[in-house]
């Protein structure tokens, strides 16, 4: 039986995309050749690239003055093309520091300009969102993180900013809707709630680029790959293909705001038994809980081994919280059923009858 997979990223995908994926390897289209082995530029492999684009658009309703774009590097590579690619030179770009990813993001950017942390978390281990920050005037962007993985925080308010919104939506992407016309550009990595590693989705507005006067090297340049469509060198087929395949998924159930509403049941039946149960707190500010991951720490450590055995002998996988939190991170992406937080619950209910 397929374990119940809580991993923080990479982590759960739909199994249905994960067979027709698997199908694909070996014989994609009834072509008798693989996905992986024909060419990027042929029309097989376009459909799929401009099915994925337009699945995109149609499932987040990204307005056409907007370019979606397939890149590789991680969120991590986007957090220095986008002072690369934004940052005027001797600029200033306001960020919002809400965890390791933020604070990454932040030492890029250090390096082509001036940063101003205009909220700041770190007091309290990141376990809230900072409010009633002041974004300073004249700036080049304002970055913040949607939903910070480690720490079980998400942003529920986006900021009215006068500069261009940037997001790093890595971890909660395609989760909740969305106003695209709020953010000037959106950046996820595909590995949590989109496909394998290996494709970054980047959703841009166009008329931000090509402002700053500085010399971009051509692979960093958003422009590069607007003009190109996302194959001016090769994409990463699979991810793309396996991305392509969730959005379908993702589309086949209703969209992005029957996702949300599942998203939100799933996530309440776990917050409820952790602040229900005498065993279990969660770590996160209630009003800042994130419904992606979900963390929290068992108050008497003695019953830890028995807990973590009761998990395994369950087939529950990758619940074990980041060393900078501690305790547990149950990971409840889209694909998660609600099955699966019930067998967890069921067990944190046990562990305190014992
Ligand atoms: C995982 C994650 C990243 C890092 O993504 P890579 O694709 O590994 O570079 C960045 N930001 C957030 C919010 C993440 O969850």
């Amino acid at each position: 039986m397929k374990k119940h997979n809580f991993s923080a990223g990479p982590c759960i995908l739909p199994e249905e995309v994960l067979k027709e994926a698997s199908k694909a390897v070996i014989n994609f289209n009834n072509d008798n050749l693989s996905l992986i082995e024909i060419s990027h530029r042929s029309k097989p492999f376009i459909n799929v690239m401009n099915n994925a684009k337009d699945l995109v658009r149609e499932l987040l309703n990204v307005p056409q003055d907007y370019s979606i774009l397939f890149l590789q590097g991680g969120a991590s590579l986007e957090f220095l093309m986008v002072p690369f690619n934004l940052m005027k030179i001797n600029g200033n770009a306001s960020y919002l520091n809400t965890g390791i990813w933020s604070k990454k993001a932040i030492q890029e950017a250090k390096g082509f300009g001036k940063v101003t942390i205009s909220g700041d978390s770190s007091d309290k281990n990141f376990n809230y969102i900072p409010k009633n920050y002041e974004i300073p005037d004249n700036m080049d962007y304002f970055h913040c993180t949607s939903n910070n993985t480690i720490y079980g925080t998400q942003i529920k308010n986006f900021p009215n900013c006068k500069t261009h919104l940037v997001c790093d939506m890595s971890s909660d992407i395609f989760s909740r809707k969305i106003d695209v016309r709020k953010f000037a550009l959106i950046y996820a990595g595909a590995q949590k709630n989109m496909g394998p590693a290996g494709a970054t989705l980047v959703i841009v507005k166009n008329e931000i680029l090509g402002k700053t006067n500085r010399k971009i090297p051509t692979m960093l340049n958003y422009q590069t790959h607007i003009t190109g469509e996302s194959m001016f060198n090769t994409p990463p087929v699979f991810p793309i293909y396996v991305s392509m395949l969730t959005l379908k998924w993702i589309k086949k159930q209703g969209g992005v705001s029957v996702i949300e509403k599942r998203n939100i049941k799933k996530a309440k039946l776990l917050y409820s038994e952790i602040d229900r149960n005498s065993l279990f707190n969660g770590t996160a500010l209630i009003e800042d809980r994130s419904l992606m991951n979900i963390c929290f720490l068992l108050n008497d450590e003695s019953k830890k081994d028995m807990f973590d055995k009761m998990c395994e002998d369950a087939g529950i996988n990758g619940i074990k919280g980041h060393k900078s939190v501690g305790g547990y991170r149950a990971s409840v992406y889209n694909a998660m059923p609600i099955e699966s937080i019930k067998v967890l619950v069921d067990l944190m209910r046990k562990l305190e009858k014992n």
